[in-house]
């Protein structure tokens, strides 16, 4: 079924994906045995469908007690701004520091047609740093390449993973934005590889059941795309000098 027809679905116990309608990221709820988290909020015009969403599973906005954010591009942080009050926002450091500061030159509000919003980080994560929400721990790595500010939220003991916009299934790679960087990425995408994981929930399309196939191309994919740049690069550094020679 096209996901635009798709509103909630619960893919785990307790935890439900809320389907982003483009640009906007899918946001994940996950319901704590006493705290409530979500992941991501997608843009400021797709409030509704989360708040929909989260009436569906008998939740209001005010139940909601920690937002993490996977990173700081606009369309996984917008929706910030309706949860300033009620619950604490977490980011890794370098995409908290760019989500204070409203750094457009990273979170491409504008250039994609968005409002610059004044969204907020209150807890700045650092890797390895864990949440234990009772039937679930949440365990933070620092994936940069996407962006500098990337995470990868992991469930050491349940197997699965919420990657953002770091990996997605069928192993698609993702663009190295601002920030970002390949030899970054690369590393982040092998470090994920040596956790077990049964399931990987991205911020975008579909969620992936196979993730170790899914590592697997990515890592070749993004290995072969970063060799391709530097051969174009010798190659146009050769014909330079021979330009240069005649
Ligand atoms: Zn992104």
């Amino acid at each position: 079924m096209p996901q635009d027809e798709l509103l909630i679905d619960e893919v785990e116990t307790q935890i439900y994906i809320i389907y982003g309608k483009k640009p906007s990221c899918h946001v994940y709820v996950i319901k704590g045995t006493n705290k409530n988290v979500l992941i991501d909020t997608g843009v400021k015009g797709n409030f509704p469908r989360v708040v929909e969403g989260l009436t569906k599973i008998g939740l209001k906005v005010s139940d909601i007690h920690l937002v993490i954010n996977t990173h700081e591009h606009f369309d996984h942080v917008g929706g910030n701004i309706f949860f300033h009050e009620t619950a604490f926002l977490a980011a890794h450091r370098f995409a908290a520091t760019k989500i204070e500061l409203q750094d457009e030159y990273v979170m491409h509000s504008a250039i994609h047609g968005e409002e610059i919003l004044k969204v907020k980080s209150h807890i700045w994560l650092e890797d390895r740093l864990l949440f234990d929400i009772g039937n679930y721990k949440l365990k933070i790595f620092h994936t940069p390449g996407h962006t500098s500010g990337c995470i990868c939220i992991y469930e050491p003991f349940k197997h699965f993973m919420f990657t953002g916009d770091t990996i997605f299934d069928k192993g698609v790679i993702s663009k190295i934005s601002d920030s970002g960087s390949f030899g970054d990425y690369i590393n982040s995408l092998e470090r994920l590889d040596t956790l077990k994981t049964n399931k990987v929930f991205p911020g975008h399309g579909s969620i992936c059941e196979d993730p170790s196939e899914t590592f697997t191309i990515a890592i070749r994919s993004s290995r072969q795309k970063l060799d391709d740049y530097k051969n174009q690069l010798l190659k146009e550094l050769q014909d330079k000098k021979l330009e240069a020679k005649q």
